[in-house]
């Protein structure tokens, strides 16, 4: 922010909403020109004038705090819901600058991505999703992969007979964590892209879709169509070394379906699908507004009262996430015990012309490193070993930090959270190669996987950390520094 940063003069900002005060364009005129660096200062004469100047200044120390006042101003119309954004990481509310140029726009205060601004997105995410769903169905009816060995023996594995080999040996539980992540949210994230642009285009958004449109990022985070592609290479080439291995037409589909949802992810701009969401009335007999709250699920910036349904997606509004420094401690708290016997007990056991015996995930890794695969070592260490632990640290030092309130290197901190949320899927690489292995080494006494205990246990360390960094929430950081305006103790926030 300027240090000198006084207005005295209201001046008309384009593009503020309709029935705005003269007040109010004073704070978003001032707040558009601190954001150009534009604000300059205009010494006031006069006792009254600078008794002015100086609570002018005050309010334009923070974005936060003169947003705050004009929600305290006039209440929100309709417009308000393309103009206003809560930052999802630090609570900053902030207006959005005109979308009429393909652009990326991040909170001004941590940098977390605040719009996509694309245009055609609706066609272009549509186009994305349905070529993914196709390839998808292709890699459906297609082999993954197949093996040959001395004498004749083959087999082959495709997306189903994976978990159906998984759940035969017992392993049920990363039978079901395979097929949610790699069969189930992966078609839903393509179909409902899909199934919400073909309702923008009708003119009609059913209310299931609109559950399923703001459950999109958590589809997002949790389909590792990428991360399975990853593991099976890593497990065909430890196979390699002692069977004849080829890559099967369906890896090839997969590949082209996880390109295809990354371009919907690059295409998709979710505020021009919920803007054309028409917003549904104000629930009868609703409570008086505790605040002014953005919607979780479709962004909505409203003032609306705690608990309250969101006007547009009809999910609850919450200020903050629910009982977020509890749930996160107990979730990271399991994690730390499961990872016990994750890394003790073995993943699975291997046999090979009769000799072999269980190997545990670090065994595994060393078993890379002495046929002379570095680069798979290390992707496995890291993925597997190193991603857990620093996800399980990090998210204690977020929490101990919030809990002390402190204000130091909240940026850092922010950076770091938003870190964490994206490197903890890529852990499920090694169950991935597992399932590989399992389904296409069962040759008996000659070479065969069977999974362990310990690969249900990783898995359960995988889910529970990833849950951890769901049930967090960053804002709280910043609202226990006192960044915030409202109450400047987060809740949760132990005193
Ligand atoms: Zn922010
Ligand atoms: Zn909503």
């Amino acid at each position: 922010m300027n240090e000198a940063t006084l207005f005295v003069r209201t001046r008309p900002s384009r593009g503020a909403p309709a029935g705005t005060s003269e007040g109010e364009l004073a704070i978003i005129w001032a707040l558009s020109r601190q954001r150009a660096g534009r604000l300059r200062t205009i010494q006031p004469q006069g006792a009254k004038k600078r008794q002015k100047a100086r609570s002018d200044r005050r309010l334009s120390e923070s974005p936060s705090q003169l947003w705050y006042l004009l929600a305290h101003v006039r209440q929100p119309d309709a417009h308000d819901a393309d103009v206003l954004s809560e930052c999802h990481d630090c609570g900053l509310v902030q207006r959005l600058p005109d979308a009429s140029v393909a652009a990326v726009v991040l909170c001004e205060r941590c940098g977390a991505r605040l719009r996509q601004v694309r245009h055609n997105s609706v066609v272009l995410s549509a186009a994305c999703a349905a070529a993914g769903l196709g390839l998808f169905a292709l890699a459906f009816v297609l082999p993954t992969a197949s093996v040959w060995m001395q004498g004749g023996r083959f087999a082959t594995s495709d997306l189903v007979n994976g978990p159906e080999r998984l759940s035969q040996n017992g392993a049920w539980a990363l039978a079901l964590a395979v097929v949610i992540t790699l069969l189930i949210l992966p078609f839903a994230k393509l179909s409902t892209v899909l199934a919400m642009s073909l309702a923008l285009r009708f003119g009609r958004v059913p209310r299931w879709l609109k559950a399923c449109f703001t459950a999109l990022p958590v589809f997002t985070e949790w389909a590792m169509v990428d991360v399975f592609l990853l593991g099976a290479i890593i497990a065909l080439f430890r196979l390699r070394a002692w069977m004849l291995v080829a890559f099967g037409p369906a890896l090839f589909a997969l590949g082209g379906a996880a390109v295809c949802s990354v371009a919907v992810d690059a295409a998709l701009d979710r505020a021009v699908f919920w803007h054309r969401v028409p917003l549904g009335p104000k629930s009868r007999g609703a409570r008086t507004p505790t605040g002014w709250l953005a919607c979780h699920g479709c962004g909505l910036v409203t003032h609306a009262a705690e608990g309250s349904k969101c006007q547009r997606c009809e999910q609850s509004v919450h200020a903050r996430k629910h009982d977020s420094v509890r749930r996160t401690w107990a979730l990271i708290a399991s994690a730390a015990l499961l990872a016990i016997p994750a890394n003790v007990l073995p993943v699975m056991t291997i046999t090979k012309l009769g000799r072999g015996g269980p190997s545990t995930i670090l065994g595994g890794t060393r078993e890379l490193l002495h046929v002379g695969m570095w680069g798979l070592a290390l992707l496995v260490f890291v993925a597997s070993i190193l991603v857990p632990l620093v996800k399980l640290g990090a998210l204690s030092f977020l929490l101990v930090s919030t809990s002390l309130r402190s204000a130091a290197g909240l940026g850092t901190r922010t950076r770091l959270f938003r870190l964490v949320a994206l490197i903890g899927r890529w852990s499920m690489l090694d169950i991935f190669a597992t399932m590989m292995l399992v389904t296409l080494a069962r040759f008996g006494w000659l070479g065969n996987v069977m999974p362990g205990l310990g690969a249900s246990a990783f898995c359960g360390v995988v889910v529970l950390t990833m849950l951890a960094s769901r049930a967090f929430d960053p804002r709280l950081m910043w609202d226990a520094a006192g960044q915030n305006p409202g109450p400047a103790i987060a809740p949760g926030v132990t005193s």
